[in-house]
């Protein structure tokens, strides 16, 4: 039965649909609330006794499709999403440390991971513990009955050192610790850290999850009992993941697989083509048989990713030629965007560390690190050939620089 209303109040109502379910590309719910059909139904939806949406703090289609599609890909029973990786890790510490115990955590893990565990967790009383990643002896040491989490990322970037998770998890375990795996630089597509018996999975899904570099995002994937825990913290301390943010995510999930694949093998070209060149000291890539985990690699990975780095000549100004040289790459510092990127560690991402922890972490003045994309691999080693050749060339006396580049040109 019709019921009239006014203008103003019709405004609001026209053309309102209940039931999208025809539309075939997801919709994106940008909603905050959701309507109950009684107040019987909105009570058994906040108490958690029906299932259904509450309030976009902590439940929204968009955001549980994208999280409904991660948990797939990494073999999880669940995931819960965040605003961004950093929200991802602030809920994993909230939700499982506590004043008095510690976590431990590997050297080589993206930056803002430790400043926040050391500037901000150990105010609240939590001990940080930092071990290197491949030092198994240092590890067995450092997690006692204390340790709530062990946190890794493997393999680390830029140098692509790895940890056999399986040996952490056991040594985790053995002291009822959680471990937890950073897998943004490989994707769900290159490894599943929980089937190889970590406990934990976190994403940065602004870098391959989304792929095109348009959101910061992140996720964490897991079993259920440690994926409720998580959800109350979102719940209640509100780092939510925008519905708008989750459909590019999952939209971007689609083609996940075919990006990794692609990028996987431009990676591997361009790495095995550096490893030949003259005045490149030393790839680091984990798909190379020279690097030192390669066999680590084949056995807990299933591909290699995109990001790697190696030493362009001898010196800062070198890598610094170098990098400005290159035409295509552009100079940009993040990973996972279908653009090509470089970065000079030494005075980007690892320009806060200490001298003599950056030396401890390989990162040498002479380091670049590439994030390769999806354009073709021949238009990237033309690129990186004739960038390697103007630095070859600065490195020549003055009269004969000239030269060589009127000759270039
Ligand atoms: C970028 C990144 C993070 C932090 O994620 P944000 O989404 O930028 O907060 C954590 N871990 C790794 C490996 C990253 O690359």
């Amino acid at each position: 039965m019709m019921f009239d209303i006014q203008s103003d109040s019709q405004v609001l109502r026209q053309g309102q649909f209940a039931d999208y379910s025809d539309s075939f590309c997801e919709p994106i719910a940008m909603t905050s609330a959701y309507r109950f059909q009684s107040a019987e139904q909105a009570a058994a939806r906040f108490s958690g006794a029906e299932p259904g949406h509450v309030y976009s703090r902590f439940t929204n289609p968009s955001v549980h499709v994208f999280e409904e599609r991660v948990a797939l890909l990494e073999a999880a029973e669940g995931a819960v999403a965040f605003a961004s990786g950093m929200a991802a890790l602030t809920a994993v510490m909230m939700a499982f440390a506590e004043s008095g115990s510690n976590i431990v955590c590997s050297r080589d893990v993206f930056g803002t991971t430790l400043v926040a565990l050391r500037s901000y967790f150990a105010r609240f009383g939590v001990e940080v513990r930092v071990v290197g990643l491949m030092d198994y002896a240092a590890w067995e040491q450092a997690i006692d009955q204390q340790t709530r989490l062990v946190f890794v990322e493997t393999p680390s970037n830029p140098m692509q050192d790895i940890v056999n998770i399986a040996v952490l998890a056991r040594m985790a375990h053995a002291m009822n610790a959680l471990l937890v795996v950073d897998n943004t630089l490989l994707t769900p597509i290159m490894q599943q850290p929980l089937l190889l018996g970590a406990d934990l999975v976190l994403h940065s899904a602004g870098k391959y999850m989304d792929g095109q570099g348009r959101c910061v995002a992140g996720v964490v994937c897991g079993p259920l009992p440690l994926i409720t825990p998580l959800r109350g913290v979102l719940r209640t301390l509100g780092f939510s993941l925008s519905p708008m943010n989750a459909w590019l995510l999952l939209k971007s999930l689609e083609m996940l697989s075919l990006r990794m694949v692609q990028i996987n093998q431009s990676a591997l070209q361009l790495a095995s083509w550096l490893e030949h060149q003259q005045d490149v000291q030393a790839v680091y890539y984990s798909g190379l048989e020279s690097h030192p985990c390669h066999t680590l690699a084949c056995q807990q990975q299933a591909g290699f990713g995109g990001v790697f780095s190696f030493k362009a000549g001898t010196d800062r100004h070198d890598a610094w030629v170098f990098i400005n040289a290159l035409r295509l790459i552009s100079i940009a510092t993040n990973i996972g965007d279908t653009r090509s990127m470089v970065t000079h560690p030494a005075s980007t991402t690892h320009g806060r560390l200490s001298a003599e922890e950056r030396q401890q972490s390989g990162i040498s003045e002479n380091l670049v690190r590439l994030s390769i994309g999806l354009e073709t691999s021949e238009d990237l080693i033309r690129d990186l050939a004739q960038a390697l050749m103007q630095m070859r060339s600065a490195r020549l006396p003055r009269s004969f620089t000239l030269q060589q580049s009127g000759a270039l040109v």
